[in-house]
């Protein structure tokens, strides 16, 4: 037999109670009955989608109405099918725990049939509005909607396997903030529809929304079934706004035992969601028992903060930044390290995304602030002068509303000059609430702190929101010299991202540096500060202490890389040389050359109206002149590159024009040089 969806199961051992209430309420109501909690949990299991109400006696055989609740409970999608316990018991104890094990009401016994059919329609009200069947944006079935169609669906085919497939749209907030709210939902709805035309398709499809921007689909599983309906989507997303690129992240658990809970097989399918979040060419991957483990390990980790806070496992390591310029470190970035007693050293990557996931780290940034300002404290106390650390400040503590207040707190408490610490900023966090990022910023900055913009270039940074940020300095990730990603365009962006920075008269530290060459091309291009394993790995604070003490001794014989400070001064238009290049009264032009190629950098005020002008006489000549200058240049460019001298040269401008040009080398790596070139005019001496 079908029931509707307004049955009530009655569950209670006695039938003339049962025969009692089947009189009050079967006008209203289809009614399934149980004589114990076992047998009402089978009929549950069979009807999920129709029981409205259940009426539990709590003293039966078999299986009493306390482990009735306790099984009941273990399953999520029962979670709104409301519980009405019968009793004939006034201990309020026994109500108590009733309450407690998710009973929604009590009636009385014997019953007052106006009364029960009362409460029952309350139940009925309450848990209907609690579980809407459908979504009021979409249009599809809810959460639990869902989960009760699939319920129905295993129960009712159990020869097929059926597939589970959860997804949500990568950076849907983004969506949101960026485009309005209006957007996004434009964005859902176009989700729900193309899911409404695949469900067509097939024989057994249920969807539903499940919240904000994650969609789940039950449907006998078949590879290329799984895979149809990604693309089917993801092409359908493409479609709704070409401005951004929509990305899906789907995972699907392949459904082993159907008698299993709905939301369990929810959460495989998310942990194998998660493992496609942010790539940018998977989009579909299927859960395995690995990932099982992994949560298991994650479990441990986040078990494990506690004691591991308590017993101060985490260490403060410290990697030295360096000045481009004096070759000198200034400074040191604190990087957490810890300690396991039975792990050993672990490294950040393994245990700080599991923390950020989970909103611990707030707590291990103060941890690790707090010993840097002891750290500080202590050099102070030694009669040290110690250049500035910075710190990490992640992203839920950039958003604490406390924030501010913690860090005022620990400059009094240690007595630390704000300018000894320095804090460094992800990118990505300046992207979500930007009014909020700023007020925090500007309140920092008048607490004498300086901002570093961490991992510049990661991720969706633009350019814009530099512009807007008053951050310090820059510190720029080392992707952009691990140059594959880029096909050797690496350098290039490099180079225009410096140059931005200087422009807005921010300093930047390059992250990642490990060799020579690249410490060369930093040079060259104006980069003010370097960090990275060429240097020096992050080391323990002993090793620091050392590291700067053997600096100090070298000091006296060490010099500024002259070089490096005049590249540097020269891109900074604001800087005494960059003015003083452009008050000379000689014609200077700034050349980079690089594979028998010559590209004009910068020249002064008297080059442009000198030379260039000169050269700009028409078309044609200009480029004749152009084609002389850059031969003769190359000419004396290839000499340098070979070590070989280049004496001054003669060239002739113009007709009866002559310059004496002499190349000197200021910056050069592997295959780029630096070259400035000075033009003398020699005309009346010929
Ligand atoms: P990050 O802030 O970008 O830190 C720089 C990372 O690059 C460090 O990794 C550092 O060891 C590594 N690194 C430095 N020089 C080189 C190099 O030449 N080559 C390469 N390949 N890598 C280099 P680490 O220490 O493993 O930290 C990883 C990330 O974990 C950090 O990235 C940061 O986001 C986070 N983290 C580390 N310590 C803390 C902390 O105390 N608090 C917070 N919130 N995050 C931290
Ligand atoms: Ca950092
Ligand atoms: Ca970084």
């Amino acid at each position: 037999m079908r029931y509707s969806k307004n049955t009530i199961l009655l569950v209670d051992d006695e039938e003339v109670v049962k025969q009692r209430l089947r009189d009050v309420i079967k006008d209203d109501y289809e009614v399934l009955e149980a004589s114990n909690g076992q047998e009402a949990l089978e009929l549950l299991g069979e009807h999920i989608e129709q029981v409205a109400v259940i009426v539990l006696d709590l003293i039966m055989p078999v299986m009493d109405g306390f482990q009735f609740m306790n099984e009941f409970r273990r399953h999520r999608e029962y979670d709104n099918i409301p519980v009405i316990v019968a009793t004939s018991n006034e201990d309020w104890h026994s109500e108590q725990k009733c309450l407690e094990a998710g009973v929604w009401d009590f009636v009385m016994k014997p019953y007052n049939p106006v009364l029960l059919r009362f409460r029952i329609k309350n139940a009925i009200d309450k848990s209907r509005m609690i579980m809407a069947e459908r979504d009021a944006v979409t249009g599809i079935y809810t959460k639990f909607k869902f989960y009760r169609a699939v319920r129905s669906m295993l129960m009712e085919e159990t020869e097929e396997t059926f597939a589970f497939a959860r997804f949500d749209i990568d950076r849907f907030k983004m969506i949101n903030n960026f485009y309005g709210i209006k957007e996004g939902d434009k964005v859902l709805k176009s989700v729900a529809l193309e899911l409404k035309k695949i469900s067509t398709v097939f024989d057994k499809f249920v969807y539903g929304r499940v919240e904000n921007d994650i969609f789940a689909v039950c449907m006998p599983y078949q590879e290329e079934n799984v895979e149809l309906l990604v693309k089917a989507l993801q092409i359908n997303l493409r479609k709704v706004n070409k401005d951004y690129n929509i990305k899906l992240s789907c995972g699907v658990y392949i459904i082993k035992d159907d008698t299993a809970d709905v939301p369990e097989m929810y959460d495989r399918a998310s942990l194998a969601a998660k493992s496609c979040k942010g790539k940018f060419v998977q989009s579909l991957a299927y859960y395995d028992e690995k990932m099982i483990e992994n949560m298991r390990q994650e479990q441990f980790i986040i078990n494990e903060v506690n004691r591991a806070i308590d017993e101060e496992q985490f260490k403060v390591y410290l990697q030295p930044k360096m000045n481009l310029v004096t070759d000198r470190s200034y400074g040191a970035e604190a990087l957490v390290r810890w300690n396991h007693p039975e792990k050993g050293m672990m490294s950040p990557g393994e245990f700080i995304p599991v923390y950020e996931r989970n909103g611990i780290i707030g707590r291990l940034d103060q941890y690790m602030w707090r010993h840097v300002c002891m750290l500080l404290r202590k050099w102070l106390d030694e009669g040290k002068t110690p250049n500035p650390i910075s710190v990490n400040v992640s992203r839920v503590n950039i958003y604490n509303p406390h924030l501010v207040k913690i860090f005022k707190k620990l400059l009094t408490e240690f007595q630390i000059p704000a300018e000894l610490l320095n804090l460094e900023l992800t990118e990505s966090a300046f992207m979500e609430d930007q009014d909020l990022i700023m007020k925090t910023m500007s309140s920092l900055h008048r607490l004498g702190f300086k901002i570093m913009m961490d991992d510049f270039g990661s991720g969706y940074s633009s350019l814009n929101v530099l512009k807007d940020m008053e951050v310090d300095y820059l510190k720029v990730d080392m992707k952009f010299l691990q140059d594959q990603e880029f096909n050797g365009k690496g350098e290039k962006v490099l180079t225009s991202v410096i140059r931005m920075a200087k422009w807005l008269h921010l300093p930047s530290i390059v992250e990642g540096v490990e060799t020579i060459e690249q410490v060369d091309f930093l040079k060259c291009i104006g980069c003010e500060y370097a960090q990275g394993y060429y240097y020096a790995k992050p080391m323990p604070v002993a090793d620091y202490e050392k590291f700067i003490a053997r600096e100090e001794e070298m000091g006296a014989k060490s010099s500024t890389d002259e070089n490096a400070a005049i590249v540097n001064e020269l891109w900074n238009t604001r800087s005494g040389i960059s003015k003083f290049f452009d008050l000379l009264e000689t014609p200077i032009a700034v050349y980079e050359y690089r594979n028998n190629r010559i590209e004009l950098l910068r020249t002064n005020a008297r080059y442009d109206t000198e030379i260039l002008f000169e050269k700009s006489v028409n078309e044609y000549e200009h480029n004749r002149r152009m084609q002389a200058e850059n031969e003769l240049l190359g000419e004396a460019f290839a000499k340098l590159v070979k070590g070989d001298i280049c004496g001054p040269m003669e060239y002739e401008l113009t007709q009866d024009v002559w310059y004496r040009v002499t190349v000197k080398v200021i910056g050069k790596r592997a295959d780029t040089m630096i070259m400035m070139v000075t033009f003398y005019e020699i005309s009346e001496y010929r």
